[in-house]
């Protein structure tokens, strides 16, 4: 299956110079799309950079748009290029300092989701432990074991402008929680936790794993009475904000053909009849 998927992933980049000619051909007056981009933890010198140049050779394509942009349907953005918002997901230390040497440079606001037992925890604690391996269930390479961010350093990507989400309590994956009580502890609790630390008001959540097989009915029920946004890690557009949207999982070693061909939508095709299954649930 790894195999299918790589010589899949192959062919959909040597199609992207083909498609992208084709779509400026079909659809140069069409309504532009918004993509929303996954990432996760960037910390060393080389992802940093990496990151930063993945910023620059974007933003020759797109356009960035803010969360709250994103939220009120980006009523006064005028162009027509096709929008980006960007998310992080887990909540790493790595965020803030991300923050800090790229993303304020290029006045880019993101979206935060925050796992809300994990800020702060040392390691070396049963907490970070368990956490952790919620985070990465194979078990966590070295590399992976990395400090969440505490109180202060989300304080500061708020007063930054950027929006902090829910990400769960402690990273559980909804699909296999059978009691309605967990299954609270997970969404609601964790909500009211961010909001009451934070004094703000949250509305938007992302699904851990994001997977079809993470997500079941009774997580988006809940989820659909609580949050005004929710997030999966299905590839594909959103023409604008709804309750259940899309979102692409990127990272800063991807390569430049690759990033673009996912953000074409060379690979929505994968993703888009399971999406509608989910779409299902909310009503
Ligand atoms: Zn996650």
């Amino acid at each position: 299956m790894n195999y299918i998927r790589y010589l899949l992933f192959n062919i959909l980049d040597i199609s992207y110079y083909f498609v992208k000619g084709l779509k400026r051909y079909v659809y140069t007056n069409s309504y532009s799309n918004i993509r929303i981009l996954i990432y996760h933890d960037i910390k060393t010198k080389k992802q940093i950079k990496l990151f930063k140049n993945q910023i620059l050779s974007l933003s020759k394509d797109y356009e960035f748009i803010t969360p709250d942009e994103f939220e009120n349907g980006f009523k006064n953005i005028k162009t027509k290029k096709d929008k980006l918002l960007l998310t992080f997901d887990d909540g790493f230390k790595s965020n803030r300092k991300l923050a800090d040497q790229v993303l304020n440079e290029f006045d880019i606001k993101a979206l935060f989701f925050i796992i809300s037992d994990f800020i702060g925890v040392e390691k070396q604690t049963l907490n970070y432990t368990k956490i952790i391996n919620n985070i990465y269930p194979d078990g966590p390479k070295k590399n992976e074991l990395s400090l969440p961010m505490d109180y202060d350093d989300i304080r500061y990507l708020i007063s930054k402008g950027h929006v902090i989400g829910c990400h769960t309590s402690s990273h559980k994956m909804l699909s296999k929680i059978t009691s309605i009580g967990d299954l609270k502890n997970q969404i609601i609790l964790s909500k009211d936790k961010l909001e009451s630390n934070f004094n703000i008001k949250i509305k938007h959540f992302a699904f851990p794993f994001g997977t079809f097989d993470s997500i079941n009915q009774s997580s988006i029920k809940l989820l659909d009475n609580n949050f005004d946004f929710i997030y999966t890690g299905f590839r594909g557009n959103n023409k604008k904000a709804a309750k259940l949207n899309y979102r692409d999982a990127v990272n800063p070693e991807m390569s430049f053909i690759r990033l673009k061909s996912f953000l074409i939508g060379n690979a929505d095709f994968l993703y888009k009849r399971k999406f509608n299954i989910l779409k299902s649930y909310l009503n």
